[in-house]
């Protein structure tokens, strides 16, 4: 993509009232745009990367057997009233309503009281067991604090994933399966997430979220000596820094932390409200188990950009950068020196696009200094610099965002250099 097509444009100075790095950096960089506090606009650079980790998450979801689907986000109020939602939380958390006629309606914020009866409709026998389904979706909450740029929208991405089950071994022995699925979607992704064990609700004991630590989260998490699995403060009030850990693994470590995903057993909380039973092998009626299991991919994006940013901008892990490669064109005074620069970026662009390797083309007349400013905000994997100084070696300059070292390549080579960097 050229810079000069993009229709988005850098801001110099951060947004005012921008009370988290994601929200100041994503809008300075032209990735996102605020509408009203916790909506957000999501512009040509901050698509593509909600689209990555969509991607990811889809990828790892059909892996574990989840079929897509897309279900409405305009919502009758009966199902919500047959579970009793629609009074608790009702207003607090679902914007209702009336519509069509003096119907009450809402908009989804989560989707049991939807897909369980959808799946009923389909799986009546234990033939039909198990049923994994997911969405991915926007989400409307009446959040009271959206205050965390996209990290606590009022309207967010969601991927929910729902499980029917014949027993609760089945729906636990799935519920393992996520809890591992969830693992690979984060690390793919290029963040830390620490399984936490959480209140489960009403049907559970324990549910498990999965946390980001970052000085910017909301949750207090404990988090064992390993590292790799942390009890959330919400559970034990009265933990302490260094206390031994439930597990009795050791001293626990006090941390803030993001909570990037959710894994619930629902059992039969909203099966039985459907009345969903199905028929066993004996023609006897039997209880239907339930899982469900969410993600934000607006808030892993934010995230990411909360765990993985410095004072000059932002640093996106290859997995989900916008694209891979930021390629910068410096100006020279000297007229027919810029007319090589220009040539000699213009061919490099053109053989990048034919080789299948997105790039970001800085091919504005501006200034060096904004020009590396904005190459550092934007924070794509890659900047290859080319300029008066790299062409009198016949090279481009090769400078990662996340090292401080740069190199010389030379331009003969630079193709399959960044083809090696885009493939590894
Ligand atoms: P929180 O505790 O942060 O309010 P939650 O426990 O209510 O979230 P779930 O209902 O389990 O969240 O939603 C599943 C996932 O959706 C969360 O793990 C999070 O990644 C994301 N999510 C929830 N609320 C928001 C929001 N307001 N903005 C962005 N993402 C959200
Ligand atoms: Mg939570």
């Amino acid at each position: 993509m050229r810079m000069t097509h993009l229709f988005t444009k850098t801001q110099k100075e951060p947004p005012k009232e921008s009370e988290s790095a994601n929200a100041r950096l994503l809008v300075q960089a032209g990735f996102v745009d605020q509408l009203m506090a916790g909506v957000y606009t999501y512009l040509p650079l901050g698509l593509k990367v909600l689209q990555r980790i969509q991607s990811i998450v889809r990828e790892e979801m059909d892996a574990i057997g989840g079929q897509e689907i897309l279900m409405p986000a305009l919502l009758p109020a009966e199902p919500w009233k047959t579970t009793g939602r629609w009074k608790d939380p009702g207003p607090e958390v679902m914007f209702q309503f009336k519509g069509l006629g003096k119907r009450d309606v809402g908009l989804g914020w989560t989707h049991e009281e939807i897909v369980t009866p959808l799946v009923q409709k389909f799986a009546k026998s234990y033939k039909d067991f198990p049923v994994a389904v997911y969405q991915m979706q926007d989400k409307f909450r009446n959040e009271l604090r959206a205050k965390s740029g996209i990290l606590r929208g009022r309207e967010f991405n969601m991927k929910d994933l729902y499980s029917f089950h014949t027993s609760v071994e089945d729906m636990e022995a799935y519920y393992d399966k996520v809890l591992e699925a969830y693992k690979r979607v984060f690390e793919r992704c290029g963040i830390v997430a620490i399984p936490t064990e959480a209140s489960g609700g009403a049907f559970s004991k324990v549910s498990h979220e999965f946390q980001t630590p970052t000085e910017s989260g909301e949750d207090t998490i404990f988090v064992n000596k390993a590292g790799d699995y942390a009890w959330n403060k919400e559970m034990f009030p009265k933990m302490k820094d260094g206390d031994d850990a439930p597990d009795g693994s050791g001293p626990v470590k006090e941390t803030k932390a993001i909570e990037v995903g959710n894994i619930f057993k629902l059992k039969n909380r909203f099966t039985d409200a459907f009345k969903f039973t199905f028929v066993d092998e004996k023609g006897k009626k039997q209880p239907v188990y339930m899982g469900c299991y969410g993600i934000g991919p607006s808030r892993v994006m934010g995230t990411i950009v909360e765990a993985s940013h410095d004072e000059r901008g932002m640093i996106w892990p290859k997995s989900v950068a916008p694209m891979p490669v930021q390629l910068v064109s410096l100006q020279s005074k000297d007229k027919t020196m810029q007319e090589k620069i220009e040539n000699k970026s213009e061919a490099l662009y053109e053989d990048f696009k034919k080789l299948g390797v997105e790039v970001l083309w800085d091919n504005r007349d501006m200034s060096i200094g904004e020009k590396l400013a904005d190459a550092d905000l934007i924070g794509l994997p890659l900047r290859l610099v080319v300029s008066e100084k790299t062409l009198k070696e016949d090279s481009v300059e090769w400078k990662l965002r996340a090292e401080k070292e740069m190199q010389l390549v030379k331009l003969q080579d630079v193709l399959e250099e960044v083809v090696t960097f885009v493939r590894e």
